[in-house]
């Protein structure tokens, strides 16, 4: 079985952690690479900043956060 492993800045999937946090990340706002998302593979992800629910961590990361202190959505685990 093939585990995914996304990336909790921008959504982005990969198959090992290690090739994740190999490869740079454009929106993590505190380091240069993209960054483990420990929570599970859910049919929607909810935003801990503000409780805005998404069907993908790409469509959650991207758009814009009022009470986020990035300005951006963050995924609750
Ligand atoms: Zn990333
Ligand atoms: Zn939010």
């Amino acid at each position: 079985m093939m585990a995914n492993f996304y990336c909790k800045w921008c959504g982005n999937k990969y198959s090992s952690v290690s090739s994740l946090t190999m490869n740079s990340c454009s929106r993590n706002p505190e380091g240069k690479k993209h960054e483990l998302y420990e929570g599970s593979e859910k049919p929607q992800y909810t935003c801990k900043c503000c409780g805005n629910k998404y069907s993908s961590l790409s469509s959650l990361t991207m758009n814009s956060c009022s009470k986020s202190p990035t300005k951006k959505h963050q995924p609750a685990l």
